[in-house]
C-alpha cells in the first residue's frame, strides 16, 4: 500500500542528529514505583540508534505505550526510548493478510487501518493501547489464546536493533526470536515487524454470555465450550465467598457474519466501520479509598445480576467486546495516587487444585478488585520468557495501598511457583528473584543469549535489575 523502506542493515551515524531528549519520571500503567530516567522519543531508525549508542552507563531501553503495569518499560538513571514516533504502516498485503509497519504504531492504529479492508489484528490484549513492540516484548495473549496462540506466533520477521549498533532480521525458529518474542525489550529495539493478520467479515463481534454460579461451575463451562468460541474470557467475582466463590460472568463470541447484522441498520450498511466510544477521562485527584471492599462487592453484585443467565448471539462492537476500559482515558487514576497492582499468574492443567486454594486465599482476604479474570490457555508458544502455558490463568488487579499486600503475594508467588506456574513479567512490580527460575525454565538460556549478544548490557530495565534478568 505505502512504500516507505524498512531500515539500513547498518545505520549511518555520521553527522548524528539532536535526539528530543528529556529527563522526567517514568512509572508502568499501575503508577508504583516511579523512577526518573531520559526520556529520548527517536523520530527515525538513525536516532534510535544514536540513542542506543549514546545511551551512556546506566543503559536504556525501549517504551512503548507504558501499558506494562510494572517497572518493565523504566530504567532508573539511565535512557527510556520512547518509540511511539516511530508510528507508520509501511505497507499491507491485503490478498494475503499481512503488514509491515514500525514498532510504535499502535493496535488501535492497526484496527483503523485494516479492519475497513477486512482484516483485525491476530492478537489484541484488553487495550488496544499498546505497540506493536510492546505486544511482541511482551508476547501478549488475548481472548483467543485457547485458539491462536501468543502475539509472535504471529510475526513473520521483525528488525531488531541490538547492542552493536546492527539491524538485524530476526525470524521465528531461531534463538534470538525466542529470546525477544516475551523478552521485555531486552534483547534490543525492535524497530519494524511484519505480521500475519485474522479476516474478518464485519467490525461487530457475536457474544454469548452465561453466568457460572462458583469456580468449579466456570472452570468445567470453559472446559466443555471453549472449542466452540474463537474468543473466550470469564469475569470473575473475587469478593464472593462460601458456596459463591468464583462465580462469574463467561463472555464469548467470534467476528459477526454479514448476514448476522439486521438488514438496513446502519451496520449492515458499513459492516467494516470501526467504531469507538470515549467518556471523559478520570481526573487526577481521585482519593485512593474509593475503591473499598465495600463499594467494590456492591459493583461485583450489580455486574453480576446484571449479566443474562445465557444471552446469545448479542452483537457488540469489537471495541466494547475487547476494550472496555480503553473507553475511560486514564482509568487506572480511579486508585488514587498510590497506584495499584496487577497481580497475573498461570497454573496448568491438572492443578485445579491449586487455582481453587488461591482463589479462596483471595476472597479469604477480601482483596476489593472488581478486575478480576480467568482464562483457559492453549499451547504455549517459543518465547524463552513468554509467559502462557497451557492451564489456568487468574489476573486481578489491587490498591497498592493494601496493608500486607507484599508478604499476601509472596505468598501466593510461592504457590503458584509450587504448582509449576509464573507470573506474568508485563505486570509484575514486586516478584522476588529466587523464584524467577523455577518459574521460567529456560531463563538461563535467556540470560546466555544476552551476555553474548549484548556484553555491556546495554539494554537494562528497572523490572531486569530487579530479577537479575
Ligand atoms: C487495561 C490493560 C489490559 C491489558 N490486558 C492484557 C491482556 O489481556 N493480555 C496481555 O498479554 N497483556 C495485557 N496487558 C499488558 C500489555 O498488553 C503489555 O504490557 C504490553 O507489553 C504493553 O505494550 P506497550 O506498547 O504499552 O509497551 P510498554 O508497556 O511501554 O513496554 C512493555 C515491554 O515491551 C518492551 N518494548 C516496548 N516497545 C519495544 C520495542 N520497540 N522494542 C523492544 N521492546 C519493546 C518494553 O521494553 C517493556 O519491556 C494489559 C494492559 C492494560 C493496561
Amino acid at each position: 500500500m505505502s512504500a516507505d523502506t524498512v531500515p539500513d542493515a547498518e545505520p549511518d551515524l555520521d553527522g548524528a542528529p539532536d535526539l528530543d531528549a528529556d529527563w522526567g519520571p517514568v512509572t508502568g500503567w499501575g503508577r508504583t514505583a516511579p523512577t526518573a530516567a531520559r526520556l529520548i522519543r527517536p523520530r527515525t531508525y538513525e536516532e534510535a540508534a544514536v540513542a542506543v549508542r549514546d545511551c551512556g552507563a546506566r543503559g536504556g531501553i525501549a517504551r512503548g505505550l507504558g501499558r506494562a503495569y510494572g517497572d518493565a518499560a523504566q530504567n532508573a538513571g539511565g535512557a527510556v526510548l520512547d518509540m511511539t514516533a516511530l508510528d507508520r504502516v509501511h505497507a499491507i498485503d491485503v490478498g494475503g493478510g499481512t503488514v509491515l509497519c514500525d514498532a510504535g504504531v499502535s493496535l488501535h492504529r492497526l484496527m483503523e487501518v485494516l479492519l475497513p479492508l477486512g482484516w483485525f489484528v491476530p492478537v489484541t490484549p484488553g487495550t488496544r493501547y499498546v505497540t506493536v513492540g510492546g505486544a511482541i516484548g511482551a508476547d501478549i495473549h488475548g481472548k483467543n489464546h485457547h485458539v491462536s496462540g501468543s502475539f509472535a506466533r504471529h510475526v513473520l520477521s521483525l528488525e531488531l536493533l541490538t547492542a552493536d549498533g546492527a539491524v538485524r532480521t530476526v525470524t521465528p525458529g531461531t534463538p534470538l526470536f525466542d529470546a525477544t518474542a516475551g523478552g521485555m525489550g531486552l534483547t534490543g529495539v525492535i524497530l519494524t515487524a511484519t505480521l500475519r493478520l485474522q479476516p474478518v467479515g464485519t467490525a461487530l463481534m457475536s457474544v454469548d454470555t452465561e453466568r457460572a454460579a462458583d469456580l468449579d461451575d466456570l472452570m468445567a463451562r470453559l472446559t466443555a465450550g471453549d472449542h466452540r468460541y474463537r474468543y473466550s474470557v470469564a469475569w470473575i467475582d473475587l469478593l464472593a465467598r462460601g458456596a459463591a466463590m468464583g462465580r462469574a460472568v463467561l463472555t464469548r463470541g467470534d467476528h459477526a457474519p454479514l448476514d448476522a447484522l439486521p438488514a438496513g441498520s446502519r451496520a449492515r450498511r458499513q459492516p467494516l466501520a470501526f467504531r469507538t466510544s470515549r467518556l471523559p477521562a478520570a481526573p487526577d485527584f481521585l482519593p485512593g479509598g474509593l475503591l473499598s471492599r465495600t463499594t467494590v462487592g456492591l459493583f461485583n453484585e450489580l455486574w453480576y445480576r446484571k449479566a443474562p443467565r445465557a444471552g446469545r448471539g448479542r452483537l457488540q462492537r469489537i471495541s466494547t467486546f475487547f476494550h472496555p476500559l480503553d473507553g475511560v482515558p486514564h482509568w487506572n487514576r480511579v486508585y488514587g495516587r498510590g497506584g495499584f497492582v496487577q497481580y497475573q499468574f498461570v497454573v496448568g492443567h491438572g492443578r485445579e487444585e491449586a487455582l481453587r486454594r488461591i482463589v479462596r486465599r483471595i476472597s479469604d482476604r477480601r482483596c476489593p478488585s472488581f478486575l478480576a479474570v480467568l482464562k483457559r490457555f492453549g499451547e504455549a508458544d517459543p518465547g524463552w520468557l513468554s509467559f502462557p502455558v497451557p492451564g489456568w490463568t487468574l489476573a486481578l488487579d489491587i490498591p497498592a495501598g493494601l496493608p500486607g499486600l507484599g508478604t499476601f503475594l509472596d505468598e501466593l508467588d510461592e504457590e503458584v511457583a509450587d504448582a509449576g506456574g509464573r507470573v506474568y513479567l508485563a505486570k509484575d512490580s514486586r516478584l522476588r528473584p529466587e523464584l524467577l527460575a523455577a518459574m521460567y525454565p529456560r531463563l538461563d538460556d535467556f540470560r546466555a543469549l544476552r551476555a553474548e549478544l549484548d556484553p555491556r548490557g546495554v539494554f537494562v530495565s528497572d523490572l531486569a535489575r530487579r530479577l537479575a534478568l
